[in-house]
């Protein structure tokens, strides 16, 4: 069963990704409403049965402060999708500075990418075009938006309509 739900702000905004009981919960209180029910199914109980939601919306505008992605460990390899950016692998995962500290290289989303320890030593001190390695991507600071994207193919397409993807 998916088990994701999409938050929207009361104007619409896709915020955030929360489980079905959380889901519930705010619809419960009456903090959110159901937009869209997920095919999962509904929930049962003795006496009634529940639909599922799969996107809700806020019933209060609230201000998400715009201050993006905070940049960690996690969330480099998250955006990276848990996969080292020169070979792929998923393995024995580091974060690599492109630039290395070691030579002013900073710590900033585009100066870091997920690396398996193999390529991280094979890299050494230097650059990556000084290095032979290619990167698969192009490291960038990912927005909410981004990361919420990322739920997709493996939850409900009807998020796609809330999170600017064509359908
Ligand atoms: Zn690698």
């Amino acid at each position: 069963m998916k088990d994701k739900v999409l938050i929207l702000n009361q104007d619409f905004s896709a915020i955030a990704v929360c489980s079905i009981y959380k889901a519930f919960l705010l619809v419960y209180l009456e903090k959110a409403e159901m937009i869209t029910r997920s095919e999962a199914g509904a929930l049962r109980t003795i006496t009634r049965t529940y639909p599922v939601p799969s996107v809700i919306r806020l019933q209060r505008y609230v201000h998400v402060p715009y201050h993006g992605i905070a940049l960690s460990r996690h969330n480099v390899m998250r955006r990276d999708n848990y996969t080292c950016q020169y070979c792929g692998t998923i393995k024995n995962l580091t974060l690599d500075h492109l630039l290395p500290r070691s030579r002013g290289g900073e710590t900033n989303w585009q100066n870091l990418v997920t690396a398996c320890t193999r390529c991280n030593s094979r890299k050494g001190d230097r650059t990556p075009e000084e290095a032979g390695l290619k990167l698969l991507r192009k490291p960038i600071r990912p927005s909410l938006q981004y990361f919420l994207k990322m739920h997709l193919d493996t939850t409900n397409q009807d998020w796609g309509m809330y999170l600017g993807v064509k359908e």
